[in-house]
């Protein structure tokens, strides 16, 4: 299976990787000295999709209620012309139907208010799904920024800060629905990628303003001794700055840096805080506040903290109560109660919430 090649025989393949070889450095590939690292890719539903601007017949578009890029089974005719045209190599053609496919969000779960099934059945609980608000004037700007390097800083620009009254109003003005509104105050996803900005796009420099965001991975942390953590410098992990700079900042080594510090500072901070110590100096900007509420939602978040996705005009609370029952993803394993013990048998019924 595909694994196999990416798991064993990386070693050799490694060199022909583009990204590598723009940095020009050597890494280690030797079986002994090399280690896994998983980059899961789905469509990008991106803001400016090249998919949609090459398909001839018109059957790729992006919903205005939810920004999600999908082609049209019926318009399609087969032209093909959208498989390279997307970066990411994203869409795929069906040679049953001759029809082109891709990630299509989930949809269906989206406009019922659950998250998509890879984020759902993730067991590492890694991936974050809410509202982003964005100012979709600017986006053509953004992606025909000169100088790549910038592309991300412009990015940033174009995501508005719901908590800003003027943008609520705005949004509220524009048909935008309240609960809407309110998912995109609650996002996780603005936590990670504006307000604390750890999340980066994926190859920016693509200039289809994609809107899957990484944070980026840490190296393995080695213990030195079984009392003690050492923490390396960015600049001494592993993985080279150089490298992630490739993939999630156009080259711009200083964005990487910055985010591994900040994770970096994180992983001290609670070393230092489950230890009882006094906690040190920051190489961030972030506070202790700060650093503690990282930690929540990247290391311990709850079901409703990982995805706020409002519900659509068909979803019922019924189907919303039956999905948090279901599969042990959900804070309890009964789907959560108003208060009471939930009974051996299940759920006793309630809307979710309170208990755990
Ligand atoms: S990732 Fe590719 S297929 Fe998905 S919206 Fe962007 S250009 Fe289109
Ligand atoms: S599970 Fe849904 S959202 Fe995830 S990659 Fe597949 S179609 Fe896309």
């Amino acid at each position: 299976g595909p694994n196999w090649e990416d798991d064993l025989a990386g070693g050799n393949t490694a060199r022909a990787d583009v990204n590598l070889q723009k940095i020009g450095q050597n890494i280690a590939l030797d079986f002994h000295d090399i280690f896994m690292k998983y980059l899961p890719r789905l469509c990008n539903h991106c803001l400016n999709p090249a998919c949609v601007a090459a398909c001839p017949s018109g059957a790729i578009y992006k919903r205005d209620e939810d920004g999600v890029v999908l082609i049209s089974q019926d318009v399609c005719r087969g032209w093909r012309h959208c498989v390279p045209a997307c970066p990411y190599k994203k869409i795929y053609y069906n040679w049953q139907t001759n029809k082109a496919e891709k990630c299509v969000f989930c949809y269906p779960r989206l406009e019922n208010g659950l998250p998509q099934i890879c984020a759902d059945t993730c067991v590492g609980r890694m991936r974050y799904v809410g509202v982003l608000l964005y100012d979709m004037d600017k986006v053509e700007a953004v992606a025909s920024t000169e100088n790549p390097q910038e592309i991300y800083d412009n990015m940033l620009d174009v995501l508005l800060d719901p908590h800003d009254p003027a943008v609520a109003k705005a949004a509220k003005e524009q048909g935008i629905p309240d609960n809407w509104i309110k998912a995109a105050k609650e996002s996780p996803v603005f936590r990670l990628i504006k307000e604390w900005q750890i999340a980066l796009p994926l190859h920016a420099e693509y200039r289809t303003v994609p809107m899957v965001w990484y944070v980026p991975p840490m190296s393995p942390i080695l213990h030195k001794d079984a009392a003690s953590v050492h923490f390396p410098e960015a600049e001494a992990m592993r993985i080279p700055v150089a490298y992630l700079a490739q993939i999630f900042s156009a080259g711009n080594e200083d964005v990487i840096r910055r985010v591994l510090n900040t994770l970096l500072d994180l992983r001290r901070y609670m070393q230092q805080r489950t230890r009882g110590e006094a906690t040190t100096e920051f190489d961030t900007k972030y506070g202790e506040h700060t650093l503690y509420d990282m930690y929540r939602l990247l290391g311990i978040a709850k079901y409703r903290d990982r995805y706020r996705i409002p519900a659509g005009v068909n979803a019922t609370q019924e189907e919303k109560r039956l999905h948090q029952g279901v599969g042990g993803f959900s804070d309890c394993a009964f789907g959560g109660c108003s208060g009471s013990a939930p009974s051996a048998s299940g759920c006793n019924g309630c809307a979710g919430g309170g208990h755990e």
